[in-house]
């Protein structure tokens, strides 16, 4: 899988990209991430990439220019399955949607910046518009990176135990049942007896039990989806 990211804040991406499972991902060959740098698509001297808004609000826009001609440029070179847009306003982010992200070839994801940006840019070129909370952020940059993980993770052949993701909350509609590793008993706060049975029926149907009690506590929206 391919992804470009536009951003006026490249540099934000090392990090993320650098390590863990992104990293080993990129590695393995199973990604490849591209930043690109909205401010060196400008046409004007001063590589100017955001003016103020028609209507005078406050907060600075970014303009249409740099990221069309980044996006037309991008798609000269490959055809992309979608261009996202990170965006408070966008539709909420679950884990159908990392899920169906992992299985395409090629995604540009453009990350906004200061009041957002020139709304027929959205009109024009972008497919998908991701939120990740009702929250706004300063940038789209975090708001990717996360999208970014949570698409690449259930990449097949990205995590090493191929299970591993399928157990996740939300991968079946439910909270993921609590997890514990050694010391089986930690200052009298044992492990529940159930785990140490070593009876996979009585350790299925317990962990599916935590599930559906966790959901129902915490969560009980996903329970009437
Ligand atoms: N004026 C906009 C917010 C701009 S915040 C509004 O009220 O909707 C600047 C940029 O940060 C946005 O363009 C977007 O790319 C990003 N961003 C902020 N909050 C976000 C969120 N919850 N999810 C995804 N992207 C977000």
């Amino acid at each position: 899988m391919r992804i470009d990211i536009l951003t006026l804040f490249p540099d934000m991406f090392s990090g993320v990209f650098g390590n863990s499972i992104l990293k080993r991902s990129i590695q393995k060959g199973l990604l490849e991430v591209h930043t690109h740098d909205i401010r060196n698509f400008t046409l004007s001297k001063h590589r100017r990439v955001d003016d103020y808004p028609f209507g005078g609000e406050a907060g600075m826009v970014m303009m249409i220019e740099p990221i069309a001609r980044c996006i037309e440029q991008l798609q000269l070179e490959r055809d992309y399955d979608a261009v996202i847009f990170m965006s408070p306003d966008g539709v909420p982010f679950k884990q159908n949607a990392a899920n169906r992200l992992s299985m395409v070839e090629n995604i540009i994801i453009l990350c906004g910046h200061y009041k957002g940006i020139d709304e027929r840019i959205r009109e024009i070129y972008i497919t998908e518009e991701i939120s990740i909370g009702d929250y706004v952020l300063s940038g789209g940059e975090i708001a990717a990176m996360a999208v970014v993980d949570a698409v690449v993770r259930v990449i097949p052949g990205v995590l090493n135990d191929e299970t591993s993701a399928l157990s996740d909350s939300f991968q079946d509609g439910l909270l993921s049942a609590p997890v514990y590793t050694r010391p089986a008993d930690y200052k009298g706060h044992k492990v529940p007896d159930v785990l140490l049975s070593g009876n996979e029926r009585l350790i299925k149907d317990w962990k599916l039990e935590q599930q559906l009690l966790r959901t129902s506590q915490r969560r009980p929206d996903l329970l009437e989806d």
